[in-house]
């Protein structure tokens, strides 16, 4: 375990906020896993924050006093079950590698989740989602070791109460687990079904119509690249507001309103787009012209200009449409408190 005292966290985030760290544990190998316990018993310490690559969280201008836990954990086992494959992954992996090398076997499940920056082990966390799939449905089991019971422990799909963005591990029980390894099942074939729209757009402009989940991977990448902001060139913790979810009986409403809407989701990019607010630069953060749930820190130095930049975006949304906004990436040392 490789340990490190006074860390800008910033460094550690693709928003590139937060202030400083006391101490970073960077766990390499499920064998450390072993230690964080005993290793923060010896240290004093007594609050902790999981990490994986930084690209949905940062921190306050205050820091952290405490240790950053992050995962490295690397490692692809892979058994064959017929028409399926097991895959227990390390959660420290690089999740579009893994990604890569599902879709390279003919494999369906995760080929739309391609090209999202992060780790293997913060992709249950908030159950990424893109073009039409989440992760939730390929995961057949989380491998964590429970810091309150000070054990390994193996947990179910039902177990992890997975919804839009939403996972036992960023509500109810946050902080309690640390992913060292997640197993996924995924199928031989090709995605069922229709596609996403603008995915499907994309196929027909440029006549692929083939649906391999090497063919599909690729194309969203393409997609990606043309309405994202491309990690590492543009400092953001991606979609940084969440869709609106309403209830069955709002949709009327919504209609009436000329709310564009998929059932009960609210298409929130719009509701930002009709705001006037793409382009807009607030506090060094621009409010992205290709992605409208993106800000971009072009100049920001402190969450303090974060945080104000936030309250004018939504108090404008707000005003105009009547929905609050729903913030979407962790914030190191609030949301653990
Ligand atoms: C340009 C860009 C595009 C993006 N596009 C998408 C998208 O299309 N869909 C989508 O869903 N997300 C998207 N995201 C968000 C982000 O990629 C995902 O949330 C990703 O899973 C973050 O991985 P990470 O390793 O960087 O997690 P971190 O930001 O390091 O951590 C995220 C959360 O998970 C917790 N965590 C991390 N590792 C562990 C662990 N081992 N055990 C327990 N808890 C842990 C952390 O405490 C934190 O709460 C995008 C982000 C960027 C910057």
């Amino acid at each position: 375990m490789k340990i490190r005292e006074n860390v800008n966290i910033s460094e550690l985030s693709t928003m590139k906020i937060g202030g400083i760290a006391r101490y970073v544990f960077e766990i390499e190998d499920t064998t450390e896993v072993f230690m964080i316990i005993p290793k923060m018993e010896e240290m004093g310490i007594k609050k902790y924050y999981f990490l994986g690559s930084g690209a949905n969280t940062f921190a306050t201008d205050d820091g952290f006093d405490g240790v950053i836990i992050v995962n490295k954990i690397q490692g692809i086992q892979k058994e064959d079950l017929g028409d399926k494959i097991r895959y227990t992954v390390g959660g420290g992996v690089d999740w579009d590698e893994f990604v890569d090398e599902t879709v390279k076997n003919g494999l369906t499940g995760i080929e739309c989740l391609a090209g999202i920056p992060g780790t293997v082990g913060a992709a249950p966390v908030q159950n990424i989602g893109a073009y039409g799939q989440e992760v939730k449905d390929s995961i057949s089991k989380i491998l964590a070791l429970d810091m309150k019971k000070q054990q390994f422990v193996s947990l179910s799909r039902e177990e992890c109460d997975f919804s839009y963005r939403h996972s036992i591990f960023n509500s109810g029980l946050r902080g309690r687990y640390f992913i060292y390894a997640v197993e996924f099942i995924l199928e031989k074939g090709e995605i069922q079904g229709e596609l996403y729209r603008s995915l499907q757009t994309y196929l027909d402009e440029n006549k692929i119509s083939s649906r391999s989940p090497e063919v599909l991977a690729e194309a969203v990448r393409e997609v990606r690249n043309s309405k994202l902001p491309i990690a590492g060139e543009e400092a953001s913790s991606g979609s940084f507001f969440k869709n609106i979810y309403v209830k069955e009986d709002e949709i009327e409403e919504l209609d009436k309103r000329g709310i564009p809407h998929h059932g009960t989701k609210i298409n929130v990019a719009w509701l930002i787009e009709q705001s006037g607010l793409i382009g807009k630069t607030f506090h060094g953060f621009r409010v992205s012209e290709k992605a409208p749930l993106v800000l971009i820190n072009d100049s920001a130095k402190s969450y303090e200009e974060l945080k104000k930049a936030v309250q004018e975006i939504s108090k404008v949304v707000e005003e105009k449409f009547g929905f609050k906004l729903e913030q979407e990436p962790n914030v190191i040392g609030v949301d653990n408190d």
